[in-house]
């Protein structure tokens, strides 16, 4: 996809007066970020169908649809690892009271995960005794699924909470019986060299609403206890818990995150390293598209390949193609320079990017001999 784009980009910068699709932009890579503002040599985000009518998105991991085989993503959480006693009756997963928590075959770490659930209809119970399940991220940090609907409770263990750590902000739960939708994004603890380098977080939507907003795990929480920071796996279960009540769950699926910048993950912002690391990844790619191509093109091309690393021979490259059009566009008549017009001052704008950020000598043969055209011409005047 991104080496497709690549080919597409002298297309552009051919097709497009200003160059403002191509390099010569906004303001270029620094230390600390490998792209430049606005930088059409960054990746196209991936293509993902979003779901219709609450349908999971195209890249999603689907956990439970209702298909009685998705059983078979599931097993017992007990220690033999047997079938779970969990019944899929009607396209809906319901917990068996005394079965005992499920979990995924599958082990997965952060994620972005969508559950829907539904507390009986039939009203039993109050407070933790009411509807209560949990979902497991992890296998470790609970959130937690209760019927709150008119049943208050201690508020660390309310519906959506991080069980004994974080209330949520709001309770937008539905009546009992009715179908409630969490969607959870997860990031575990990290730990380098037995020190806590980032401390996990949870976001939690509940039908819609936000309710857990980027809460620190504190090490995840639990029954009475106060957690402490604690290195997690990398991957996990994802569980389910059994609590006693017959919840019924549905249309679970998650989509693994991308890694964050401090496991190596690319971001706008990335350490001096990692950025050095990326500028010249990036410097080298658009070496090897400027070989594709000739004459100002690929001069350009290389230009542009030096806002991301200095690199003389395409410096070299570069200018002397550019200063070979320049001084015949100097020495042309005025007709000829008007026919090219646009190539000059596409030309002079790159040269005036890469002086402003000092990225080319302030004084150069081709900068001099296009500006001295561009004033001779009078294109640029004043207002
Ligand atoms: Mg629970």
């Amino acid at each position: 996809m991104f080496r497709t784009f690549l080919r597409l980009l002298p297309l552009l910068a051919l097709t497009t007066p200003a160059l403002a699709e191509g390099g010569f932009y906004g303001d270029p890579p620094d230390a600390t970020h490998p792209w430049a503002i606005h930088d059409m040599n960054r990746p196209q985000p991936p293509r993902v169908e979003p779901g219709e009518n609450g349908a999971p998105p195209s890249d999603a991991i689907i956990l439970f649809s209702g298909k009685p085989e998705d059983i078979q993503k599931w097993k017992s959480d007990k220690p033999n690892g047997e079938p779970t006693k969990w019944e899929v009756v009607d396209g809906v997963l319901q917990c068996v009271p005394g079965s005992g928590y499920i979990r995924t075959v599958e082990e997965f770490g952060d994620c972005q995960l969508h559950v829907e659930w539904s507390a009986p209809s039939k009203v039993e119970g109050n407070s933790q005794g009411r509807g209560n399940s949990g979902v497991f991220l992890m296998g470790q940090v609970e959130v937690q699924v209760l019927d709150n609907h008119n049943n208050p409770t201690y508020a660390d263990g309310f519906a959506s909470s991080i069980y004994g750590i974080n209330p949520p902000a709001a309770n937008p739960l539905r009546a009992p019986g009715q179908w409630q939708s969490y969607d959870i994004i997860f990031r575990r603890p990290i730990f380098k060299d037995g020190q806590q380098i980032d401390p996990g977080y949870i976001t939690v939507f509940v039908n819609g609403v936000l309710t857990q907003d980027h809460t620190p795990l504190e090490g995840g929480g639990g029954h009475k206890g106060r957690s402490k920071p604690r290195a997690f796996p990398e991957k996990g279960p994802l569980k389910i818990q059994d609590h006693g009540n017959p919840v019924r769950f549905r249309n679970i699926w998650y989509r693994p995150l991308p890694k964050r910048a401090i496991e190596g993950g690319e971001y706008s912002k990335m350490s001096e390293e990692a950025t050095a690391k990326k500028r010249a990844e990036i410097a080298k790619s658009i070496r090897e598209d400027a070989a594709k191509l000739s004459g100002n093109a690929q001069a350009l091309r290389l230009l542009e390949s030096l806002c991301y690393e200095a690199n003389a021979d395409a410096e070299k490259a570069s200018l002397t193609t550019l200063n070979a059009f320049a001084a015949e566009a100097k020495a042309a008549d005025a007709a000829k320079q008007e026919k090219q017009k646009g190539e000059i001052m596409n030309v002079a704008k790159a040269l005036r990017y890469m002086t402003h950020f000092k990225l080319l000598p302030a004084e150069n043969a081709a900068k001099a001999d296009l500006e001295a055209v561009i004033k001779a011409r009078d294109w640029e005047k004043k207002k």
